[in-house]
Formats: C-alpha cells, structure tokens, sequence
C-alpha cells in the first residue's frame, strides 16, 4: 500500500506540472485514472472535494458531578435544559456558575452542560485561563489527574476544585459510518484543514469514534477564532500527503450547523458581595486558592485553614490611615489597587 501511494503521489505531482493546473486537479481528484483503492489511498484522494465534517466551536462551560451540583444550587436540584447540542444526549442548561481564580478575576454566567458526569471539568480557552491568572493543561475531556484548581459559585454556595480545570484538546466525534469512509479508528490523531482567508491547519487532532456520535469537530474559541471558523463551518481531515490548494470558507446546511452553547458570560473584577462571601467561604474551607494553583505542588491543599482578608474598591476608606499591609493574608483586587494608588493610600508590601 505504501508503495503505491509513493507512486500516486508522484504521478499527482508530475500530471499537476504538465497540467499547470493545480486548481482544477485539487478539486476534482479524477484527472489521475487510478480509481480509488480503499482503505488510506481513499481517503488521499477524497480528501479535497468530497466528505466535510462540521465544525463547531465550545465556548468555555462546565460539567458538574451530582456532589457539587448539590452544594452550587441545592441538595437534589434537577437542572433545566436550555438548549440540545449536537452529540445526541447533550445539552446546554439554563444554568450558570462563577469561576474565579487566584488574581480574583471571575468569568461569571459560565455554562453548564449536561447531562451530569462521575467528575467536575472546567473547559476553558488560554484566553479564559489568562483572565483568571490559571494555566491550564491540554487535555482530553477526563483526562483530570494533576490539572487546575479554581474556585466555583453559584447561588447556594461555593466549591473549591482541587484538579478539573483543561483545555480541551481539539478533537472530532466522528460517526461509525465517516470512521470506515476516511479508515481512522478511535483514538487515531489527524490533521484538520480549515478553509478561507485565515484557513489553516490543525494538527493533533483526537478522533472518537462512536456508535452514538455525529460527525462533529470540537474546538475551543481561541482555535475557532485564530481559523475564523464558527459553528457550521465545513472542514477537511488531511494527512500531509495529500494537501491540495485551500478554497474558501464554506458553511453546512442550516440542518447540520451545531447548535452554539448560549454564552452569556462575563469577565472581570468580582464586586458582587454575594460572590466575595461565598468565594470567601470556599477559600477558608478549603485553603488558599493561589496554594493551589503552583503547579505539581498543591501540599497544602486542605491542610492549611487560611483566612484570607479581601479588599475591594469599596473597603479602600477603611484604609485611608493605617495604609495597606501586604501580608500574606491580604488579597488587593487589581482594581482596588489602581484604585489605591490614585488616592495616595500607601501600599506596604
Ligand atoms: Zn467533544
């Protein structure tokens, strides 16, 4: 098989200089006469004009175990269904949580998705991760051991996650029936091209193959925006030896575009006193949120009973004499220290 595809390819290559008409070879895959031969040879030629897979881009959300369910909104809360996503079985709530991190940057109104899972996940983009101060592995969906900490609100109270915060890796459920067409198998790792004036290619693309799946592609909103690609725009499994000339950017039929997660979210510094309570709560619980956030270490998760003192904007009166001692306990929001300096409140650090 491999011979014959050296053999392939050089043809392509030779009939493409002779033609000078790259173009027109890319699109068509016909002008060679070879026929396809099945297995991988298939899927190098039919890779340029033939089977597409939708993209669809996952904006940063939440999957809860039952457990934290119970402390975020209530023992026993059954979480309502907002949306249908496109892998059969999941949805988007209308539910939302806070995440907060170590610099005490929230993005609220974060999504959760379902159905419930064995363990809590935070999918978030490196954009999401900057704003919270986090640094979040690559990961795939599960793979949790030894990842991020942060914390959790919702309105009846607060968690604090110990691992659980990944960026997903890119990956494609692929249906059983597109598995055997492109011959990839589960776990196999392509190459995915995205079209258009910001076309380009990703490479480390996890495939799962699933009875129960539809051909999706997930990526996270960074990736989606770097490509210029949205929900529903059409995209190509490659190998390298098959790259043929990019075309433009392409969208599915209004019936194949995934549905978009609803995003309503909001980043920035937390004034809600509500937020500042329960994250506070969270934090003496469970120890210090920056303890955690060293990566590897994390000893004194759950040992140390810290109670840290949180100035905001709001509490800089109460400082306006004494000043504002640094110490370890102390935690200045961004903001409140802008805010600190402008008004000639000294800072001893
Ligand atoms: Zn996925």
């Amino acid at each position: 098989m491999d011979t014959e595809k050296l053999i392939h390819d050089v043809v392509k290559s030779v009939m493409r200089k002779l033609n000078g008409n790259i173009a027109q070879d890319a699109s068509t895959n016909t002008t060679l006469g070879l026929g396809t031969a099945g297995g991988k040879l298939k899927m190098a030629e039919t890779v340029a004009s033939d089977r597409k897979i939708v993209c669809s881009i996952s904006v940063k959300h939440v999957h809860l175990c039952r457990e934290h369910l119970n402390i975020l909104y209530g023992k026993d809360y059954e979480p309502t269904i907002l949306k249908e996503l496109y892998q059969p079985g999941n949805y988007a709530y209308k539910e939302t949580l806070t995440i907060v991190g170590p610099r005490l940057n929230a993005i609220q109104n974060v999504r959760i998705l379902g159905p419930l899972r064995s363990k809590t996940q935070v999918e978030l983009a490196k954009t999401d991760c900057i704003i919270l101060g986090i640094d979040a592995p690559v990961r795939p969906s599960g793979k949790l051991e030894g990842t991020t900490s942060c914390v959790l609100i919702g309105p009846k109270g607060a968690v604090y996650l110990k691992e659980g915060v990944i960026r997903a890796n890119r990956h494609i459920h692929l249906s059983q029936e597109d598995a055997d067409y492109f011959a990839i198998k589960d776990n196999d790792e392509v190459d995915v091209r995205v079209p258009g004036p910001k076309g380009l290619t990703f490479n480390n693309v996890q495939v799962r193959v699933s009875k129960d799946s539809v051909s999706e592609m997930h990526i996270d909103t960074d990736d989606g925006n770097a490509a210029d690609a949205v929900n529903g725009t059409l995209i190509e499994i490659v190998n390298a030896s098959c790259i043929a000339p990019i075309g433009p950017s392409t969208i599915a039929d209004s019936n194949k575009i995934p549905p978009y997660i609803p995003d309503n979210s909001i980043s920035g510094e937390i004034t809600d006193p509500n937020i500042l309570r329960n994250m506070n709560k969270a934090m003496e619980m469970q120890g210090s949120v920056s303890s955690a956030n060293v990566a590897g270490s994390g000893s004194n998760i759950g040992t140390a009973k810290t109670t840290k003192t949180v100035i905001t904007v709001a509490d800089l009166d109460n400082y306006k004499a004494s000043g504002i001692n640094l110490s370890p306990g102390v935690i200045l929001s961004p903001l409140a220290k802008d805010e600190a300096i402008a008004r000639g409140i000294k800072i001893i650090s």
